[in-house]
């Protein structure tokens, strides 16, 4: 009698453990999926290779920029739909409907995509990147940003400016930015290189305020 009375207990003692780690584990697992939906987090999606020196130094001043953690995303490769023989360039558009594809961003997750190759949309020569206003994803492209592009000799640092210029323009539209009359801020719209390297990588102080307003409310 006294042994089964102890296997009761057993019993209820398991059967009590058991209760307690179901209700634990989705407890755990919707908290720290929230934490990941209400966090501001920018990830960073390399299309095809791009170069290792060139992601760490953008993340690292990104995550300074918009006060966010960021995180680079696998590789993915280059969407070949998005290409136009005719113009030797890639429809920004068409590698957006590849990204959406790819990834699916939490709540308060923007994505910056960088592509090594010259894009372009039908009503324009070329563009350095685009954006979705107010939306989720960006893109950049780094081949104009190049000085070899234009026949002149690499400059590394005066490179990584321009990037990091169009990476913080591209990702202020994704929060809502417009373009800013201010040549010296960086929501201003660049035309040319002369345009990117006439602007800083700051905003100027109203765009400054417009962001502050709007990143200060999603919490970090
Ligand atoms: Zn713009
Ligand atoms: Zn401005």
């Amino acid at each position: 009698m006294e042994i089964r009375k102890g296997k009761k207990w057993q019993i209820f003692l398991l059967y009590v453990f058991s209760t307690l780690l179901i209700l634990y584990f989705p407890l755990t697992i919707s908290a720290s999926s929230y934490t990941i939906e209400m966090e501001r987090i920018i990830t960073i999606v390399p299309i095809d290779d791009i170069e290792s020196w060139i992601l760490d130094d953008l993340t690292k001043r990104l995550e300074a920029t918009f006060s966010c953690r960021t995180k680079i995303h696998k590789t993915i490769p280059l969407a070949q739909k998005a290409y136009n023989p005719g113009r030797n360039q890639y429809y920004s558009s068409h590698i957006f409907q590849d990204l959406h594809r790819h990834l699916t961003p939490s709540k308060h997750e923007k994505v910056l995509a960088i592509v090594n190759v010259d894009l372009y949309v039908p009503q324009l020569n070329f563009v350095f990147g685009e954006a979705e206003l107010g939306g989720h994803f960006a893109i950049i492209s780094l081949s104009r940003l190049h000085q070899s592009f234009y026949g002149l000799s690499e400059n590394k640092t005066l490179f990584l400016e321009r990037a990091l210029k169009e990476a913080v323009h591209e990702l202020s539209h994704t929060y809502g930015l417009s373009h800013c009359p201010d040549s010296k801020c960086v929501m201003h719209f660049s035309n040319s290189l002369l345009d990117t390297d006439k602007k800083s990588s700051s905003f100027c102080r109203h765009c400054q305020k417009l962001l502050d307003e709007i990143i200060g409310v999603i919490p970090y």
